[in-house]
């Protein structure tokens, strides 16, 4: 099942719309609902979801994409348990992608797996080349993960330490696996110009390097890379914010889908069928609840080469499940999750009265762009 994400559609008030003065509602949405009382519709759908989610913020044990912990709503419906928590610098028509993955958790659920485990990657982030060093042998002799993801082009950091982080990493590989079969992808989140892409990867090749993640943001410095062959290409920013799934060969060798981001597994799925590389599941750094939906979706995947983005349940220091999705021998086993009531009212009891109000808010202006497939799921 694969639905369109409706385009950002601007807000006309007037006609049937009129009594909607809580949800700013689509255009499309408003007609699709014209016929059903619009107004009082819209909010009543709004407070049926609300009336299902629960406020979370949980903590992670160190910075990561320059936030210290994570935030938002879990939804609770009859297939089990979803979780919307975009970023703070998200607009509402990014944030609809989300809900529709968290409605879809919660009311529909996910595609049948095809197999019971997946392998995973842990994941560093920005540290001391020390705290890489611990980080790293904790990988993989407690996870047992053969496959390292660095963060890179932090621009506060030298190249110097950058440089160390990954040495760091690739001994704690190769002292696990002398054989040298442990993998180290990097993660440059589109930080690099083409010529310092360059520069850098030509020197950080001597630590064998899988694939890097997005080393610049354009098609044209992509394919630039891509033709090089220094190190092979992956795209990230490029399937999850620019939504370009065609041709994706002539600028990258993977690409990364993250199923939050792109509306929900089953669109995740249908993305991955469409591009013409392989694909890496990743998560977007949340609970064990939306990490769930990631891996349910990996899941549904054929087995192949490349381990999944999934490792960073390692990251958050407290989590709404009991226990927290962490790799075992650098797999984890697909599994429906349900929040602890205590860790969920720990959670809920982190959020200060204004944070609550705001995500309630924020859930309700991103159903303006949830598909009517999805918003019809909701009972
Ligand atoms: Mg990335």
């Amino acid at each position: 099942m694969f639905w369109e994400h409706p385009q950002r559609l601007e807000f006309e008030a007037g006609g049937s719309c009129e009594g909607a003065d809580v949800v700013p509602l689509g255009k499309g949405i408003c007609e699709q609902l014209a016929h059903r009382n619009a107004g009082t519709v819209a909010v009543t759908l709004s407070q049926r979801i609300l009336a299902a989610a629960t406020p979370f913020r949980v903590s992670l044990t160190s910075t990561f994409r320059a936030i210290d912990h994570r935030a938002g709503l879990l939804i609770q419906g009859p297939a089990g348990w979803g979780e919307f928590s975009p970023f703070a610098d998200y607009d509402p028509d990014r944030d609809g992608y989300w809900l529709s993955a968290a409605l879809e958790s919660a009311f529909l659920g996910w595609p049948q797996p095809v197999r019971d485990r997946v392998g995973v990657n842990a994941i560093m982030p920005v540290r001391s080349p020390e705290q890489t060093q611990i980080a790293a042998q904790e990988a993989v002799t407690r996870y047992g993960c053969r496959t390292i993801k660095v963060k890179v082009a932090d621009p506060n950091e030298s190249q110097q330490r950058e440089c160390q982080r990954i040495a760091a990493v690739r001994a704690a590989l190769d002292q696990a696996w002398p054989d040298g079969s442990g993998r180290i992808r990097l993660d440059a989140n589109a930080g690099w110009s083409l010529t310092t892409a360059r520069e850098r990867l030509d020197q950080l090749g001597q630590f064998d390097i899988e694939y890097v993640e997005q080393p610049c943001r354009t098609r044209a410095d992509l394919a630039a890379l891509h033709r090089d062959k220094l190190v092979p290409v992956a795209v990230d920013e490029t399937i999850r914010i620019d939504r370009a799934f065609t041709a994706v060969s002539e600028i990258a060798d993977v690409a990364i889908v993250k199923v939050a981001p792109l509306g929900g597994s089953s669109a995740a799925l249908a993305v991955a069928d469409r591009l013409d590389v392989p694909v890496v599941i990743s998560g977007a750094m949340e609970t064990s609840v939306g990490l769930a939906a990631s891996l349910a979706t990996a899941a549904a995947l054929p087995q192949s080469r490349f381990d999944h983005g999934l490792g960073t349940g390692v990251l958050l220091a407290t989590d709404v499940t009991q226990p927290t999705l962490v790799p075992s021998d650098g797999e984890l086993r697909p599994i429906a999750v349900a929040p602890d009531r205590g860790l969920l009212a720990e959670a809920e009891s982190s959020l200060s009265s204004r944070e609550i109000d705001h995500w309630r808010k924020r859930l309700t202006a991103a159903l303006a762009y949830v598909p009517s497939q999805i918003l019809e799921l909701v009972p």
